[in-house]
């Protein structure tokens, strides 16, 4: 049970030195009841209330940390049912699978294909991050060999699958220093694979069917020592996948069953053939907990939506997307080219800029910080006002890059022209279409 931050407060040291950033020992249990603070930001904490408090602040539901080649990626430690609300955290891991008998063109192929695969969208690079490697014929030496391809050739997370021990042993051998994840400790295998897991240090995934029988597995793996655990709860239709997502999400929020208090893996490359259906079944998984969603393939034609989606869930609903306000050439602008001003909110960006390069127009486009608010919001909470746009245009530099004296402003911001032409007396102020779609034919009419 989460403690308040007065019983937080007890337990610190009282003196407020103000080491942990804060101005006081209140504040601080205050920051920490909430989550926006760490315990180790305050280096008095006794043993005895470290060990009270770490219990007390950890997540509901363990962060799992598995390693990419340079990078850390964390599944799990979400804290809320529903992102609006807190947020969520730690974005569903999205993975490719590998089988073993793979030729080694086909490998090479795939992981190739694996590293281009990053699309950049509001300042985030978006990518599958894991590659499931899974026996197809218990030939322990190929298996290796096919995880030593991904460790040598890509930065992939990886995930082990196989029944047999030996061939998951040989598997995290060949990518120890990635620390893969092993799949999957059951209650026939428990003690060699959870074995194997904590020998290593790996990260396991405890896999039964119902509810009583994953509980029980989990119970025998933390009674192991074990604490990286992901759950998959044995379904393979989406219906029963959807299902279990939400008790398993449900269970340690609600309940503090803690035997279900750890991510979850789903495999919609085991749901079906049909790659359409795969898709879907995944962003069903990405919408309602998934922690890894695993695909047969990685195409770009799916995996795009499905990122997008991702990005879309975990971003903190409190705080608006927004872009870097500054100066952005679209089509090659030189100095004769025309300027307009539009806010930084990611999405009024996207659609603007989408379509003033669709014109093919030269423009330079200047992104005011509005707090990430769209133009009319802007407008009406005063942060894209006739003075403070006219500021900006003065101060952002656009004057050295470009001779034209014009300025289109958004339509829906035409109350601003007056004032912005007092504040800018050398321009002519243009006022622009009210909806994107318009902005092609606006833009090649001057
Ligand atoms: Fe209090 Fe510890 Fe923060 Fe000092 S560092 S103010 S003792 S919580």
């Amino acid at each position: 049970m989460a403690l308040t931050g007065i019983a937080i407060f007890k337990m610190l040291p009282k003196t407020n030195c103000k080491e942990c950033g804060f101005p006081t020992c209140l504040a601080f249990a205050m920051a920490l009841a909430s989550g926006k603070a760490e315990l180790a930001a305050c280096p008095y904490v006794s043993e005895e209330a470290k060990e009270k408090l770490s219990a007390a602040s950890a997540p509901p539901i363990r962060p799992v940390k598995i390693d990419m080649k340079d990078a850390q990626i964390t599944t799990g430690g979400e804290t809320v049912f529903f992102r609006h609300e807190k947020t969520f955290f730690n974005p569903t891991i999205l993975a490719g699978t590998l089988n073993s008998d793979l030729s080694d063109a086909d490998i090479d192929a795939k992981l190739s294909a694996f590293m281009k695969m990053q699309f950049e969208r509001v300042g985030f690079n978006l990518r599958p991050q894991m590659f499931v490697v899974k026996d197809v014929n218990g030939d322990a030496a190929k298996f290796a060999a096919v995880v030593k391809a991904i460790v040598d050739k890509s930065d992939a997370a990886i995930v082990l699958m196989s029944d047999k021990v030996e061939v998951l042993k040989a598997g995290a051998e060949a990518a120890k220093e990635r620390k893969p994840v092993l799949y999957a400790a059951t209650a026939a295998n428990a003690d060699a694979v959870g074995g194997l897991a904590k020998e290593m240090g790996l990260p396991v995934v405890a896999k039964a069917d119902g509810y009583d029988a994953l509980a029980e597995l989990t119970t025998k793996l933390t009674g192991m020592g074990l604490q990286d655990i992901i759950l998959d709860s044995g379904a393979r239709t989406i219906k029963q996948v959807l299902q279990d997502n939400i008790a398993i999400r449900r269970a340690p929020l609600l309940a503090q069953f803690k035997p279900f208090g750890f991510p979850t893996i789903n495999l919609p490359c085991e749901m079906t053939d049909d790659p359409m259906k795969e898709a879907l079944y995944a962003s069903i998984c990405i919408a309602k907990y998934g922690g890894i969603v695993v695909l047969k393939d990685l195409d770009p034609t799916y995996i795009f939506p499905l990122l997008l989606q991702r990005l879309n869930i975990y971003t903190d609903p409190q705080r608006p997307m927004i872009v870097t306000p500054g100066i952005y050439p679209l089509n090659n602008p030189d100095e004769n080219s025309i300027i307009a001003i539009t806010t930084n909110f990611a999405l009024t960006y996207f659609i603007v800029t989408g379509e003033i390069e669709g014109s093919k127009v030269p423009t330079w486009l200047l992104i005011k910080d509005t707090e990430g608010l769209s133009v009319m919001t802007a407008w009406a909470a005063g942060k894209f006002s006739g003075d403070d746009v006219g500021m900006f245009v003065k101060k952002c530099g656009i004057a050295d890059k470009a001779k034209t004296r014009s300025l289109i402003i958004p339509g829906y911001a035409a109350a601003i022209s007056g004032d912005l032409e007092e504040e800018l007396p050398d321009w002519k102020i243009l006022i622009g279409p009210r909806e994107a779609a318009h902005i092609p034919a606006f833009f090649k009419a001057q």
